[in-house]
């Protein structure tokens, strides 16, 4: 059996739900990805294989009865920057928000009082930063947000200047993990080296500085990709994914046992 299967809670019954210990402090974790374009070479699947993959090897280095239990995925985001390219299924920020809300509800509803959602869709990132705290707001539960390669196990070792400023979709570190856990789902022979120098000689770089922008991909890049994908390989795959895997392990511990300074 997997991690995931072991700590998957719709393998439940209600009554066993109902009677799961620790309830106070365990965690209930929420996985979210996309389903969106990631260049000629990768799955629309990316992101959601990814965050399978790191949960997997996370759970993995907690003990068996860890206090987690595993939400069904959420393998649609918020992905309207890469509208127009096929493959890409998003919802759109009323429906992300009110989905997030509702599971939340239900969460509450169910007896939990712990949240995570984990996400390694940079798109989703603001938005399930501010539904946190609404849930919180309107159900007293302790919510918290783990944005995978964005906040957690910032990939850097092994990358280039340029894929560190540029590479943040379907470059470098989204090809090396997908060569080290489904190298079948890869068209390495279509990888693409793709940071355009129009983006580089940008006066005020998207992703950057003083001036925020709200860039589409098909502004920035033509192929869908940013980041040189030909550089990708398993090892550094195996190394990113090992970096999330150990530091989600340490943050879900820190989850079971936060408490306000003024809780006693
Ligand atoms: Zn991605």
């Amino acid at each position: 059996m997997s991690a995931i299967d072991a700590h998957f809670l719709p393998y439940l019954t209600s009554e066993q739900i109902a009677d799961l210990p620790h309830r106070e402090h365990g965690v209930v974790i929420l996985p979210i990805a996309s389903t969106e374009q990631h260049g000629p070479h990768l799955p629309v699947y990316t992101d959601t294989l990814i965050l399978h993959e790191v949960l997997e090897r996370t759970l993995a280095h907690l003990p068996a009865d860890f206090p987690a239990w595993v939400l069904p995925t959420l393998a649609y985001g918020k992905s309207n920057e890469h509208a127009g390219f096929p493959g890409t299924l998003t919802l759109t920020s009323e429906t992300l928000i009110r989905v997030l809300k509702d599971i939340g509800d239900s969460a509450t509803h169910s007896g939990f009082r712990r949240l995570a959602i984990l996400n390694t869709h940079g798109g989703n990132t603001e938005i399930v930063d501010f539904v946190i705290r609404d849930i919180r707001q309107q159900t007293g539960m302790l919510v918290f947000a783990l944005h995978l390669y964005l906040r957690i196990a910032l990939p850097s070792a092994g990358l280039t200047d340029a894929e560190r400023t540029y590479g943040i979709h379907a470059g470098d570190v989204e090809t090396s993990i997908l060569l080290r856990c489904r190298p079948d789902l890869v068209r390495t022979e279509r990888a693409p080296s793709s940071i355009p120098t129009q983006l580089q000689q940008m006066h005020y770089p998207p992703f950057m500085g003083p001036l925020t922008f709200a860039w589409l991909m098909r502004d920035l890049s033509a192929t869908g990709v940013l980041g040189d994908a030909t550089q990708a390989t398993p090892e550094k795959g195996e190394r990113f994914l090992n970096d999330a895997a150990l530091q989600t392990a340490d943050l879900l511990r820190a989850i079971v046992t936060f408490h306000f300074a003024d809780d006693v």
